[in-house]
């Protein structure tokens, strides 16, 4: 049977101070909680810090993203070796707020955020994580226009497959999938449960036909889009959601212990 996980995503959000504070606030509540994995992505600059606090703990530290390229003259980016050192054993690949529009950076006040991410950066990605030993959360999830088109499973599926292109299954034992819808990202709008859990076990078919049975059984498919205390029992209830990534809600340490709990 899968363990369920829990991520809290900080983005960037939080001092190295501010995010000792947060960690030291929840880690006893969150250390009862034995039958969940948790792991908590504070910013880069925080991972060495905070994995000082967890390391005799089971909490785990991920990273929000890494670069593929092992080292040189790639201004700004963190590598997989320098994440690993700081003590990330996880970390989140192909977010929406990094993935890119077919590729294309339109830099409008309302695209500011993507950051021109292709499934090929990403599926470079996860081959360098799985190189150094790291578990990628590898997101995924349509805009609000892809499902107002009716194409959600269409899109999730060709993220999957691009992501995952020519990976041998063996190499895929700690992959965890998040279904993230972009429109309920930061939102405040949750998407149902139901329709959740069936994107969920749409995927976990999907991972099947790519990798064969035994991925499918054990990456875990988790949900994120503005997971909060109040609806995340509903969600982690759900036979296909193993679990959540938690953005906003996951800098609260009461509300994050709380959704911990749930799961
Ligand atoms: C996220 O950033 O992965 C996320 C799900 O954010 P939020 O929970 O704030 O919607």
């Amino acid at each position: 049977m899968r363990r369920k996980l829990v991520a809290g995503n900080w983005k960037m959000n939080m001092t190295i101070a501010e995010a000792c504070a947060a960690v030291e606030a929840f880690i006893d509540a969150v250390e009862l909680r034995h039958m969940v994995d948790v792991v908590i992505c504070p910013p880069a600059t925080a991972l060495h810090s905070i994995f000082q606090l967890v390391r005799k703990s089971h909490v785990a530290l991920g990273a929000q993203d890494a670069f593929w390229m092992e080292k040189g003259a790639f201004t700004g980016q963190v590598s997989v070796t320098q994440i690993a050192e700081a003590g990330a054993s996880f970390c989140i690949v192909g977010h929406s707020e990094t993935r890119g529009k077919f590729g294309k950076l339109e830099v409008t006040p309302e695209t500011l955020s993507f950051f021109a991410e292709t499934d090929h950066t990403i599926n470079l990605k996860i081959r360098t994580l799985i190189y150094h030993d790291i578990a990628p959360i590898l997101c995924v999830g349509e805009t609000l226009a892809e499902r107002e088109a009716g194409k959600t499973d269409e899109i999730v599926r060709a993220q999957l497959v691009g992501a995952l292109e020519g990976i041998e299954p063996a190499e895929l034992m700690k992959l965890s999938v998040a279904y993230e819808p972009v429109w309920a990202i930061g939102t405040g709008k949750t998407c149902d449960s139901d329709e959740a859990n069936r994107v969920c076990g749409m995927i976990r078919d999907q991972l099947n036909s790519l990798l064969g049975e035994e991925i499918a059984d054990s990456a875990r498919v988790l949900y994120g889009g503005s997971v909060k205390a109040s609806n995340s029992k509903e969600l982690f209830h759900q036979p296909n959601i193993d679990g959540g990534l938690v953005g906003g809600a996951s800098l609260d340490p009461h509300e994050f212990s709380e959704i911990v709990r749930h799961a």
